[in-house]
């Protein structure tokens, strides 16, 4: 006996009540705390069911998604989200994302589907474009930034290997050649991961001392030879520094060795006339990583990577199997560590094609313009800002009672007006306040403001405003 409708008319009827629920949670949610209520976090054990042993109408299931798991959300997809650097979904990478969810589409080659990798063609070149990086570089979409930096350390690694003889795809690590790896001592640790998942460890980093806002100093950097993978960065996660990267790469580009640049966030400050020179040079390095989900403000989950060496992204990252269809082009599957991925480059094109040029541009400075806002009202406050606010990045702290930061974060995050982290920088307790949301406005900025000003007062934290 049959215990499930078939037919498409169930997807349909879904997609109509998931859609209008989605939109009902969106419309709400600006004026909902940002934190979710302890009340609604309360309510998650009613998921805690045993499996259902019969079918059930799937409507009841997404209604009970909606009913128990919508109050439990935190609201990144509104404008006062303001941790871990990331932004929400631009309306037009939103809309994306559920037709590419009706969609289903597998994009490993332009056989199982032509629309996603036309896409991934146009947003290659669009990406490009608009960072203006070189215009032969590979993109692969994945997951994030962590999946991108494996990416592009993986196409080093075959490189800097196989120019001393050594094919590390298929002699592995054991017994190889050195690779000299060089990299910030202020370097995301999703890099360091990385290095750990890629049989390179962290044990052998030659770290390169920053300056006190956490860039790469120069004179620090040691001897570079044609064995050397150099790990820079493009945005600090807690100042947004970026390190010199133009002149790391005219040093490296002499001797052969490779400059990768995470620029998870920071990178869009290429697509800003008033920021790009903080990049200075950064279109010499060998290899670049960024998300789409953090300030591009497509759904997560985006990363984009992107190499000037294509073969070596390709000799690292290929898979050959019979039962593979072979794509008439190169295929996504052999750029990028998935094999099964959905049309992530939709939501890229849909962000990019909605927004042009002056839209990105406008995002990144508007976000950069809050930071400011938020670093003079600080400073006016009292607090003591321990960053050069370059970017959309504010990392705050208060003079000689840091100890009262966890209190005051909590604080705010509780009365739900805001949310941000607390974070550690260069040897101090600090705060951390991150713009990276296209729906951010000035109103948020005050609110925000007014809160910390509330709670400093309901703390009774003293600090010495500036007259
Ligand atoms: C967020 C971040 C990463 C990791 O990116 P995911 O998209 O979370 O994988 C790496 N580096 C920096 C500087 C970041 O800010």
């Amino acid at each position: 006996m049959q215990k499930i409708r078939i037919d498409m008319g169930a997807s349909v009827d879904a997609m109509t009540f998931s859609s209008d629920r989605a939109a009902k949670y969106l419309s709400s949610i600006s004026s909902r705390k940002v934190a979710p209520s302890n009340d609604a976090i309360g309510m998650l054990t009613k998921l805690h069911e045993s499996l259902p042993d019969e079918p059930s109408d799937p409507l009841e299931t997404i209604a009970l998604l909606d009913e128990v798991g919508s109050p439990a959300t935190m609201a990144t997809a509104a404008g006062r989200f303001f941790g871990l650097v990331v932004g929400g979904s631009l309306p037009a990478s939103l809309g994306a994302r559920v037709l590419c969810a009706a969609w289903d589409q597998l994009v490993t080659t332009d056989k199982t589907s032509p629309i996603g990798f036309e896409l991934e063609k146009i947003s290659t070149r669009w990406v490009l474009d608009i960072l203006n990086l070189p215009r032969a570089c590979s993109v692969g979409f994945l997951s994030g930034s962590t999946m991108g930096n494996f990416m592009c350390i993986a196409a080093a690694r075959h490189q800097l290997l196989e120019r001393n003889g050594w094919d590390v795809e298929r002699q592995g690590l054991f017994d190889a050649p050195k690779v000299h790896i060089v990299a910030s001592e202020e370097i995301h640790v999703t890099v360091k991961k990385v290095l750990s998942m890629l049989g390179l460890g962290t044990d052998n980093i030659d770290y390169v001392k920053c300056d006190a806002d956490g860039a790469m100093l120069i004179n620090e950097l040691p001897v570079l030879t044609s064995s050397s993978l150099v790990l820079t960065q493009a945005g600090n996660v807690n100042s947004g520094a970026c390190d010199p990267i133009g002149e790391i790469s005219d040093i490296a580009n002499e001797v052969g060795a490779w400059v990768h640049v995470d620029g998870a966030f920071g990178l869009w400050a290429a697509a800003s006339e008033s920021k790009r020179h903080l990049l200075n040079g950064f279109n010499k390095a060998s290899s670049w990583v960024t998300d789409g989900h953090k300030w591009l403000n497509t759904p997560y989950d985006c990363g984009i990577a992107i190499c000037k060496y294509p073969l070596a992204v390709h000799a690292a990252m290929s898979t050959v199997a019979p039962y593979l269809i072979a794509g008439s082009d190169i295929s996504p599957k052999d750029m990028v560590p998935e094999l099964s991925r959905s049309a992530r480059a939709a939501e890229v094109w849909a962000a990019l094609r909605s927004l042009g040029r002056a839209g990105v541009e406008d995002l990144i400075n508007r976000c950069c313009r809050y930071a400011e806002m938020m670093s003079v009202e600080l400073d006016a406050l009292g607090f003591t800002i321990l960053n050069d606010v370059a970017l959309n990045q504010v990392v705050a702290t208060i003079a000689q009672q840091s100890d009262k930061i966890d209190l005051l974060v909590s604080h705010v995050n509780a009365s739900g007006d805001a949310w941000f982290g607390p974070t550690h920088w260069r040897g101090q307790s600090a705060f951390r306040i991150s713009f990276s949301s296209w729906v951010t406005t000035d109103n948020d900025v005050a609110i925000t403001i007014a809160s910390i000003k509330r709670a400093v007062q309901e703390l009774g934290i003293t600090l010495k405003p500036r007259s």
